[in-house]
């Protein structure tokens, strides 16, 4: 969800100027103006600067402060375009905290939080801006989204009842609302538990012991994964959401061939469509390669492309085994490999599913071959190029000083 950041004019001081005399009252205004011009230059750092200076003197505080609050939040709209999340979210709760009658910066501090999967702290200021600004439509629909990412889904339709009774034109909101609906009329009667790090759904039939396996992987894979992206950790709780084959089609409305997904939440069955429950190893693959999505997106703050956080969640979840090298070897000898540029905007769905297949077995080999052969340091480098929104190209040719092609003669090369 992308922010709507409306920035009320700075105020300009002319006639404020006019007013003070004195040599102190003159530093300050001065501070002030500096930090007008500066601002108007798009410099918001130096503004700042200036806007805090002039907070020690005798020019309107009342006007130093609304600048100040204003260059905060236009260095937090730069940051997160940038794809800095965690700097800018420091910029809108200043803001927030320095005009505390303003809903704003507080939606905005709101969506970064969101971004960072930090969603208690999303909650908190999002509820403080209807309290400030009651009726503001993003701000209840952004909570609604909130509380549903904390599994909350009774919250979540209160607000989203409201917003979409308020403005019924809201196609993205009511395919979201569709969703959440369509996974709580199966979520209904589901179970929790809830480990240090994960909140765990799942049906009642569920066998205790089952259930223990589970929460041991997904805890094992916390530590595993985190460790290997160089100390990694997301916010609790990640929410894990499991199934029977039947209720997972039905939540998720995927085709049979989906073992498992992300989409904020990790949803996995945990049986097969005979309802023969899936062996513990296959369960451990499916978690892991979910929860290395969730590892990818606490770094990005966002999706990179497809081959790269679908050949991570491969790579760090099962090995390139003699079946998947033969596979390789075939496609790099006598198949027609994809090209990565071409892996980049792959959506799931569009390909049928032999297509599908080849993608990800591909993704899988290259990221193997740039995570053995240049560490992982690397691959977290081009993850956080990629998470301030450098293109792919320009991002490998930084870390790895590769291009593209440059990569794909490579895995050719291994495999052909
Ligand atoms: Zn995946």
């Amino acid at each position: 969800m992308t922010l709507i950041c409306r920035l009320t004019t700075l105020i300009l001081l002319a006639a404020f100027t006019a007013t003070v005399a004195t040599a102190e009252k003159t530093a300050s205004v001065d501070f002030n103006n500096a930090g007008v011009q500066a601002y108007n230059q798009g410099e918001y750092d130096t503004a700042i600067g200036y806007f805090e200076r002039a907070q020690k003197g005798d020019a309107d505080q009342e006007v130093v402060r609304r600048n100040l609050c204003n260059a905060h939040q236009s260095l937090a709209n730069e940051l997160a375009k940038k794809g800095d999340y965690h700097g800018a979210v420091h910029h809108a709760d200043s803001a927030a905290t320095l005009d505390q009658k303003n809903m704003s910066p507080l939606v905005q501090a709101g969506s970064y939080y969101l971004r960072l999967d930090e969603v208690n702290l999303a909650i908190e200021r999002l509820e403080k801006a209807i309290t400030v600004k009651p009726g503001e439509l993003t701000a209840h629909e952004m909570l609604g989204y909130a509380y549903y990412r904390d599994n909350d889904l009774s919250s979540a339709r209160a607000q989203w009842d409201y917003v979409l009774e308020m403005d019924p034109k809201r196609p993205e909101l009511r395919e979201r609302y569709d969703k959440a609906f369509r996974e709580q009329s199966v979520e209904n009667d589901f179970d929790r538990y809830k480990s240090r790090h994960f909140q765990v759904s799942y049906p009642p039939e569920i066998p205790n012991e089952l259930r223990a396996q589970v929460i041991g992987i997904l805890d094992r894979a916390y530590v595993e994964i985190g460790r290997d992206f160089g100390g990694v950790y997301p916010p609790p709780p990640v929410h894990v959401i499991l199934y029977d084959a039947k209720q997972f089609a039905e939540a998720t409305n995927t085709a049979a061939y989906v073992g498992a997904l992300y989409d904020g939440k990790i949803r996995s069955p945990l049986a097969d469509a005979n309802g023969n429950w899936l062996p513990v190893d296959e369960i451990r693959r499916r978690l892991t390669h979910e929860y290395v999505h969730v590892v990818v997106k606490h770094i990005t703050g966002g999706e990179p492309p497809w081959w790269v956080n679908e050949g991570l969640a491969e790579t760090l979840s099962r090995t390139l085994d003699a079946d998947r090298t033969k596979a390789l070897q075939k496609l790099y000898r006598e198949g027609t490999p994809a090209t990565l540029a071409s892996l980049e905007s792959t959506r799931i769905g569009k390909l049928d599913k032999d297509a599908i297949g080849q993608a990800y077995i591909q993704s899988h080999a290259t990221v193997d071959l740039l995570w053995s052969r240049y560490g992982k340091g690397k691959m977290v480098l081009l993850l956080e190029a990629v998470g301030r929104g450098e293109n792919i190209e320009d991002a490998l040719r930084d870390v790895y000083r590769k291009t593209r092609a440059g990569i794909e003669v490579d895995v050719a090369r291994n495999y052909g």
